[in-house]
């Protein structure tokens, strides 16, 4: 595939593809703005090159044709204004209609003049966008002469603007973004050449998500770390009571033979020794730490406890490589944080390759204050998991001469 380096885009017409999909507080605050930043070279380099800007991004699951102000991007607008300083105008799509392609986007991109930059509404209110629509594809295609893709995140879902529109432009006319060739070139070189010891930790909510992935590294790395609320389906696996913690039952099967493939490899297989528990999933109930032998029937772990924190630190000792994927529990509250937190010092402390991927775990890592000290933080959950599977993702296909 190109990199936007290798197209001639000067003063033409540009869309990039970003992923803005930020995550947000309750109150609709934007919590960690990295993805806005990260996108910014690439906008900037188009800026400079004089091009005519149209910026492109869905934001969470939106029902199709519908506005709902939490699923728009204004709040995105917003930052983005803040960060790109730029003396050329940034104009949004505020028309409110829960379409895309509107007759106001039209005005605006017809208004762009040098060096200005268009961002679109949140491209999941049109119903086109997941279903990979081509008339959609065709819509979002026809307002630009050049297609660029930076949306790492969003490059395993085969969505019209990853996609189908994509396919609307010759080899000369698209090609990838400044973040989407470092992640991608990153994934591949830390894959096909670890140092080792080399050390996965997992966490998270579930194992489905993970599992190919998880099956996929047994044979690349030295050890893996499990944590988060997948971790139960395991030990419930091997015959442990895990009270009412979460738990995939159609799966300890897999967990059996995960663990069983582990020990055949040599792979040294970590889970939790102890948990923080709680009679219910609230921040206000009451907490106590259980060795993960002894967690009651009526309780559910929701963070991995001190003594597990502890024995995960000693086995990070010698790493060289370290992917980390997942939460070590429930850590958007901050009585089930502490893992977490402890998990992403302890990374960002070694000495090893560290990279750190997905929103939730990237997440943890600014909320830690450990960003700086990771040696990269992939923005894109489900397209790390991607390529740990060793898939090909949609939207690098469709950038393919
Ligand atoms: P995932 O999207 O699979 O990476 O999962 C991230 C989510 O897992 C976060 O929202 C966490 O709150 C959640 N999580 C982590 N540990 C637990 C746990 N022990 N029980 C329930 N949810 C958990």
């Amino acid at each position: 595939m190109k990199t936007i380096k290798e197209l001639d885009i000067d003063g033409k017409r540009v869309f990039i593809r970003c992923d803005f999909n930020v995550p947000k507080d309750e109150f609709g605050n934007i919590t960690d703005d990295r993805r806005i930043r990260e996108a910014l070279q690439t906008i900037r380099y188009c800026v400079d090159r004089g091009c005519k800007i149209i910026l492109g991004s869905h934001f969470e699951r939106p029902e199709p044709g519908m506005y709902e102000e939490k699923y728009s991007l204004e709040a995105v607008y917003r930052r983005l204004d803040v960060l790109l300083k730029i003396k050329n105008r940034l104009l949004f799509d505020d028309s409110k209609t829960g379409a895309v392609v509107t007759e106001k986007a039209k005005v605006l991109a017809d208004s762009l003049e040098t060096g200005d930059v268009l961002l679109l509404e949140n491209l999941r209110f049109d119903a086109g966008e997941t279903n990979n629509d081509a008339l959609f594809a065709k819509a979002l295609a026809g307002m630009v002469d050049i297609y660029i893709n930076d949306a790492f995140g969003a490059c395993h879902r085969k969505h019209a603007s990853i996609y189908a529109m994509a396919e609307e432009f010759d080899k000369d006319a698209k090609g990838a973004g400044f973040l989407l060739s470092k992640e991608v070139n990153f994934f591949s070189r830390v894959l096909e050449n670890p140092t080792k010891p080399f050390v996965a930790v997992v966490g998270g909510s579930k194992v489905s998500g993970k599992l190919q992935a998880l099956t996929k590294l047994l044979d690349k790395v030295d050890k893996v770390i499990v944590g988060g609320g997948m971790a139960f389906t395991f030990l419930k696996a091997m015959g442990y009571e895990i009270g009412n913690s979460l738990v995939e039952n159609d799966l300890l099967d897999e967990a059996t033979s995960i663990m069983k493939k582990a020990q055949e490899k040599n792979v040294k297989f970590y889970l939790p020794v102890d948990v923080v528990a709680a009679p219910e999933f609230s921040e206000n109930s009451t907490v106590k730490y259980f060795p993960t032998q002894e967690i009651p029937a009526d309780w559910m772990g929701l963070d991995i406890g001190p003594a597990s924190s502890r024995l995960f630190r000693e086995v990070l000792n010698d790493a060289q490589t370290i992917i980390w994927n997942g939460p070590m529990g429930v850590y958007e509250m901050d009585k089930f944080a502490k893992g977490s937190t402890k998990m992403s010092h302890y990374i960002a402390e070694t000495h090893a390759t560290t990279i750190v991927g997905g929103g939730d775990t990237a997440d943890v890592a600014a909320r830690a204050g450990d960003v700086d000290e990771m040696t990269f933080v992939s923005t894109g959950g489900g397209a790390s998991l991607k390529l740990l599977e060793g898939k090909v993702l949609p939207g690098i296909e469709a950038l393919k001469e």
